[in-house]
């Protein structure tokens, strides 16, 4: 089956087409309700399937919608999946458990953040501590957060970024925009005041549906960043830990670091392994996030700027609100044959060197 036809047009399709291919694959189901709808008044759950050995200690955990809208790019590779029959390759003693959407609402609202304007994968931290700091972020709230929404706004905006590029650099301009900030709730890459049902939920997984497991592969669907196209497999375990080693050793030393400078990615305050960790208590956890590029950086944090003023200060149901919700689709899964091939392609190719990887040792 060509890979196009595993992805979804919108959130409740992809979940129906999940729940059929899951339930086909023999899977054991499990859904939870999210407390909002969606836009067409759809109820919003985060579905699990499970399949293989209830007690089994080797997990591979797949997980979509971490960033609401990219949900469209992990629901497909995990309908793909399923639907395609490569379930079968499983090695025995392995499970697999798909998170489909653990932002749902994020997904169905075609937004990058939960319900609360939340960054999920920058959640993760301790939120009785002092927060990290952004000072770029602080230099720059005007100019990634504006009140009206126009052309002329636009420019200054623009204006604004690249003065603060060539006076820093691209990558501090990078870290100040996407680094994670815990200051303004109505702005960019906010990383919550407190835990998001979404962070709650995945700690809940891995605390109790992941208790027997004692080794964990992870691979967390995400798109925005990089070359179009290019699945990159960015690993956030410490430069020198063991997690990294094996994480390079699995998957043939194609994976990137934050860390080291050799990903796409800065590195991140408060993203989702930091919580995976904890829940695993040191067990064996080797963790990726699969990240496929889509369209040039400055146009990704246009949409994702122009979203952030219309859930603030613009109107839905609007034409200006109809053409951004466009964009910011757009921005985050390209409707193209083309892209969902190659999409498909590097899923297949990093799960089954995932599952590879539990098995061995
Ligand atoms: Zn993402």
């Amino acid at each position: 089956m060509a890979a196009k036809t595993y992805f979804s047009r919108d959130y409740a399709d992809a979940r129906q087409r999940f729940l059929d291919a899951a339930g086909a694959a023999g899977a054991a189901l499990d859904a939870r309700a999210h407390p909002l709808n969606g836009p067409a008044g759809e109820a919003l759950f985060t579905d699990l399937a499970w399949l293989g050995p209830p007690e089994a200690e080797r997990v591979l955990v797949t997980i979509s919608a971490t960033h609401g809208v990219e949900g469209f790019c992990g629901s497909g590779a995990q309908v793909g999946w399923l639907e395609s029959g490569l379930t079968r390759e499983q090695p025995a003693g392995t499970a697999h458990l798909m998170v489909h959407a653990i932002n749902p609402h994020g997904f169905a609202w075609l937004r990058r953040v939960t319900e609360d304007n939340v960054d999920l994968n920058r959640n993760f931290v301790d939120h009785e501590a002092p927060y990290p700091e952004n000072s770029g972020y602080e230099a720059l709230t005007e100019a990634l957060s504006p009140r009206d929404w126009d052309e002329a706004v636009i420019a200054e905006s623009q204006a604004a970024l690249e003065v603060f590029a060539e006076a820093n650099g691209r990558t501090a301009l990078q870290s100040a925009i996407s680094g994670g900030q815990y200051r303004h709730p109505e702005g960019i890459f906010f990383g919550g005041r407190r835990p998001t049902w979404s962070r709650l939920l995945m700690e809940e997984i891995f605390e109790a549906r992941l208790a027997r497991a004692q080794k964990v592969a992870v691979v967390d669907f995400h798109t925005g960043l990089g070359p179009h196209g290019h699945g990159e497999r960015i690993c956030v375990h410490a430069p020198g830990s063991t997690a990294l080693k094996r994480a390079a050793e699995w998957y043939r030393d194609d994976i990137t670091s934050p860390a080291l400078g050799t990903s796409s990615s800065i590195e991140l305050h408060g993203c989702n392994e930091v919580g995976m960790e904890k829940a695993l208590a040191g067990r064996e956890l080797t963790a990726i996030a699969l990240e496929y590029g889509t369209i040039p950086t400055p146009e990704v944090r246009l949409a994702l700027c122009a979203d952030n003023w219309l859930h603030h200060h613009g109107e839905l149901d609007s034409p200006k609100g109809e053409a951004i919700k466009e964009q910011i689709r757009a921005a985050f899964y390209p409707d193209t044959d083309d892209w969902k091939e190659q999409v498909w392609e590097r899923a297949v190719e990093t799960l089954r060197l995932a599952l590879k990887g539990l098995a061995q040792g």
